[in-house]
């Protein structure tokens, strides 16, 4: 198929993207580079710099690639500023993706993979979470996506447009080739935090909250491998060729590791220790979140290959330990914004 990765030189894009070669498909990168980095991409990727909102450049490359399916990663995803600048979020999230829908539209593009988040559920009243949770977020950024979800069923109502909602636990790891990895900025994530502290990078790391109501009194979440997402929306975008479909799907492992745990396992991964330091609760993080994943197992045949977080975590220290700087490509581009769709294809198209 041939495949619009919106945002696909961000972290979880840039992985998929690498699957659906490997799985024969045709990916065509958009992405405006602010958070995604050019060098998660190979140089044969077809690369567009735009931004989503951009309507007329995104109708051009729709049409002009001649594009079946669109697989949409592009979001602001930091909770805790969402709570600080929503507009920002909703602005980016909401109004950018209504765009990219209407671009769609225009062009008679009716397949779309949806990056959604566990965040959508809010506070869990129940463990495991399936999709009959109800969805009550509690940040902008969690009620961005649910929004977009909401909207998607209605389109889906009143038109031959189909979709796939995938809501990711807590998306983890890197390739396993350690080709590519995760380089946010600034980084939030405990993972990547737990091995730069590790690598003596920056300072010790903090353990948010050391009394929660879990067994060893840290926070449990679902850590999912990236690869593992990437297989998922393979099999989604098959699924969308079938007429009606609207699958909304939930995506971890099934199992809930502890912040401790995941200590553990990069100390043992890594051969360091972490040096650590007890800090306050972060707001709006709830005890323990870990996913019922039986859905897309059944729907989607999807069955994850690394089941341990050991296995995730070994892949996240060979792209970390490798690549101490992350990708070396960070250049302000934001000054460069094209007004016209510009791909930029291995040196070789205008750039
Ligand atoms: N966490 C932590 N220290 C950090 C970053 C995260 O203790 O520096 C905890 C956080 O409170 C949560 C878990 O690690 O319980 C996973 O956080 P992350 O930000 O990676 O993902 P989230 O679950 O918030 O999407």
């Amino acid at each position: 198929m041939k495949i619009l990765v919106v945002g696909g030189a961000g972290y979880v894009g840039s992985h998929c993207v690498r699957q659906m070669v490997a799985a024969g498909h045709q990916p065509v990168v958009v992405d405006n580079l602010v958070f995604g980095h050019r060098g998660a991409l190979a140089p044969d990727i077809p690369f567009y710099r735009g931004n989503m909102e951009d309507e007329s450049i995104i109708t051009d490359i729709l049409h002009q690639e001649q594009i079946e399916v669109v697989t949409h990663f592009a979001a602001f995803t930091y909770v805790g500023e969402s709570v600080e600048d929503p507009l920002k979020y909703y602005l980016n999230n909401v109004a950018g993706t209504l765009h990219l829908l209407n671009a769609m539209k225009r062009t008679g593009v009716n397949k779309l993979v949806f990056s959604s988040s566990c965040t959508t559920f809010g506070i869990p009243d129940f463990l495991p979470i399936g999709e009959t949770h109800k969805q009550v977020p509690i940040s902008p950024y969690g009620q961005s996506k649910l929004d977009i979800e909401t909207l998607l069923l209605s389109l889906a109502k009143v038109e031959d447009f189909r979709f796939a909602v995938l809501r990711y636990f807590n998306a983890a790891g890197a390739a396993e080739d350690g080709a590519i990895g995760e380089d946010h900025d600034p980084e939030t994530h405990l993972i990547p935090l737990a091995i730069a502290a590790a690598m003596r990078k920056g300072k010790a790391l903090k353990v948010f909250g050391a009394d929660y109501p879990t067994p060893d009194g840290t926070c449990q979440r679902d850590y999912v491998h990236v690869d593992d997402l990437g297989r998922a929306h393979i099999a989604a975008m098959e699924k969308l060729k079938e007429p009606n479909t609207r699958l909304f799907l939930n995506l971890g492992v099934g199992k809930p590791y502890s912040v401790r745990e995941v200590i553990d396992a990069v100390e043992r991964v890594s051969g360091k220790k972490v040096p650590v330091v007890l800090a306050e609760r972060r707001d709006g993080d709830p005890p323990t979140l870990f996913a019922d994943p039986s859905l897309a197992k059944d729907v989607l045949g999807w069955e994850v290959k690394f089941n341990h977080l050991e296995d995730i975590v070994a892949t996240a220290w060979k792209w970390h330990s490798t690549h101490p700087a992350g990708f070396d490509d960070k250049v302000d581009i934001t000054r460069h914004k094209g007004t016209k769709a510009q791909r930029h294809k291995g040196g070789r198209g205008r750039t």
